[in-house]
């Protein structure tokens, strides 16, 4: 299946898995995300229709006749959005792209008694390929009537992964709200810092100068999505509080000297790595290697 839709992705567009749906409506469909799930429905053969912040004049049309509404507007605005369409055709499916997932995936059970999923895409709009990426699933209601989107996503070479929306919600306060928000303090750091970036490039080794792009690059994109990701849930900020307070007792034995202390704090954590520890140890020697070759290309 990987191969055929990447042959096909280079002739006119994807295979179109459920040519009779009725029009997609994309909500926010202008938007950085918005923009790239209409243009991967209408290069798989669909109809789609955008609604936009200005739009909701005409919204009671092209909602009364959609074969499925895509939400896809600023995390802020989602829930208000969502709570607006409570008159769909009872056989739309109601999706929506948020970066959280409970409240989102509630307010559209509450608001739709058809077909409901929750997706969250773990990329952004800067992705060339949606080849091995991996779409997060939060089944809502009545999986049979979109069992179809989640197969054109695969088509589209999307990795999709099942979870409990509280899972999810719980496990994105590690992996997007404290990364994002530690990037965030490390950059704030240079900058109060003044440190002389040229020459942290130029001293550094291959893994500090991947390092220095993983927080870099955060500044190269929209503040305010990142604002809403860490401040989505209360749950991110008590965890930002936790690693704060790790960070000052870890300082503490620092400033104490106690250098036995760090050594068994590190013996501590190595064993909960486990295997993965030296898992990622061979990972990251490969990675650098690839950054390694693709700098002298
Ligand atoms: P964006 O600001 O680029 O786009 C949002 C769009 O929604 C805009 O075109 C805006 O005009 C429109 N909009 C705002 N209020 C509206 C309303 N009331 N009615 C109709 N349209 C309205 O934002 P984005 O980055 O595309 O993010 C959209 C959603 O996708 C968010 O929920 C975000 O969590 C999620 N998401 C974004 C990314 C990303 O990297 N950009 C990744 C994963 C998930």
């Amino acid at each position: 299946v990987m191969r055929e839709s990447y042959s096909s992705e280079n002739d006119s567009g994807f295979k179109c898995v459920n040519p009779s749906l009725r029009q997609i409506v994309v909500v926010g469909g202008a938007g950085q995300l918005g923009r790239l799930f209409v243009n991967m429905f209408r290069l798989s053969g669909y109809q789609v229709a955008v609604l936009e912040r200005d739009d909701w004049g005409q919204a009671d049309a092209l909602l009364s006749q959609a074969g499925m509404v895509v939400v896809a507007v600023p995390i802020e605005n989602t829930c208000d959005v969502i709570d607006r369409l409570t008159s769909l055709p009872p056989d739309c499916v109601l999706v929506d792209l948020t970066s959280i997932k409970q409240r989102p995936l509630s307010h559209m059970l509450a608001a739709h008694a058809g077909p409901v999923l929750g997706l969250h895409p773990m990329f952004g709009p800067d992705v060339s390929s949606l080849a091995k990426q991996v779409v997060v699933c939060c089944h809502g209601r009545d999986e049979a009537a979109y069992q179809w989107l989640l197969d054109q996503m695969r088509i589209w070479g999307v990795r999709l992964h099942s979870v409990a929306a509280a899972d999810h919600d719980n496990a994105m306060s590690l992996i997007q709200a404290l990364r994002h928000f530690t990037s965030f303090v490390y950059g704030v750091h240079l900058c109060d810092e003044q440190a002389d970036l040229k020459r942290l490039l130029a001293l550094s080794s291959p893994i500090y100068r991947l390092e220095l792009a993983m927080v870099g690059r955060l500044f190269a994109q929209d503040p305010a999505l990142y604002a809403d990701i860490i401040l989505s849930s209360p749950l991110n900020v008590q965890m930002i509080r936790r690693y704060h307070q790790r960070m000052g007792q870890a300082i503490s034995f620092l400033e104490s000297g106690d250098r036995q202390r760090f050594i068994d704090t590190f013996h501590k954590v190595s064993e909960f790595f486990g295997d993965y520890a030296g898992q990622f140890l061979r990972e990251s020697k490969l990675l650098l290697a690839q950054a390694h070759d693709a700098r002298h290309h």
